[in-house]
């Protein structure tokens, strides 16, 4: 069999790459819907020099090595996060393909997925999550649910509640400057996805790797202990973590 690829491998190779190109779609969403502009229609331009980009332009990762992280026709600096999200869509789907492989259960995590990116990095940059991703998170869970694999039924209705409750008393105590309203909502969405067990450890996992983020600022000299860091991203990243890890049952 040598010098034979497996189907295997090829599809392996097809997930990721499929996930990069929806990667790139998430990029569109990212920069288009805190803006309110119309991310459905509309050929993506340049923001700098608006040129109309062609096609060469837009493959993921590979346009950006060719064009050395700059602007074809005006030469402005490409953000590298556009690499980067189409590198994490593109990994995360490759771990989902080999944690849930091809069923009405994984469609759920490609849809979670891209969702729980864009949400991270719209937070992280201007502050709040948009309902449509935590709405688009819901319908994952929906579909999750549907497939009757991994979390039980009951464990998934407790989940909406278990953590998004105790959040929303925190954010009334603290009048909101402890917990945003898209903080709550999504961790409601994400306990349907996860059950309650699996979204304890994903906001368990979140506020981890929130506080080493928070004191290595703090270290920097970037923060101090009255800097608000954004929540959001670290929830995302908690709730992608879990899922795949899987059922952890206690
Ligand atoms: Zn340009």
């Amino acid at each position: 069999m040598r010098g034979l690829v497996s189907i295997h491998t090829i599809l392996y190779v097809f997930a990721f790459l499929y996930g990069a190109v929806v990667g790139s779609f998430v990029n569109v969403l990212i920069y288009r819907i805190p803006r309110k502009l119309n991310w459905v229609t509309g050929r993506s331009a340049c923001p700098e020099c608006a040129v109309t980009l062609k096609l060469i332009d837009l493959i993921p990762i590979v346009s950006y090595i060719i064009l050395r992280g700059k602007c074809r026709y005006c030469g402005a600096k490409i953000p590298f996060r556009y690499t980067i999200v189409e590198m994490l869509n593109g990994l995360l789907y490759l771990a989902a393909f080999h944690r849930y492989g091809l069923t009405l259960y994984s469609l759920g995590w490609y849809i979670a997925m891209p969702a729980l990116i864009a949400l991270a990095f719209i937070d992280a940059e201007h502050r709040i999550i948009p309902d449509r991703f935590n709405i688009a998170l819901a319908v994952a869970g929906l579909i999750m649910t549907i497939s009757g694999e991994e979390a039980e039924l009951m464990s998934r209705v407790i989940g909406i509640f278990a953590i998004s409750v105790p959040f929303l008393a925190i954010a009334m105590i603290s009048k909101g400057s402890a917990m945003g309203g898209g903080d709550i909502k999504l961790v409601a969405a994400s306990g349907l996805c996860l059950g309650w067990q699996m979204n304890i450890v994903a906001v368990f996992i979140g506020s981890l790797l929130g506080s080493v983020y928070g004191v290595a600022l703090m270290i920097m000299g970037k923060a101090d202990r009255k800097s608000q860091i954004p929540f959001g991203p670290w929830l995302a990243a908690g709730i992608a973590i879990s899922g795949m890890i899987g059922q952890l049952r206690f």
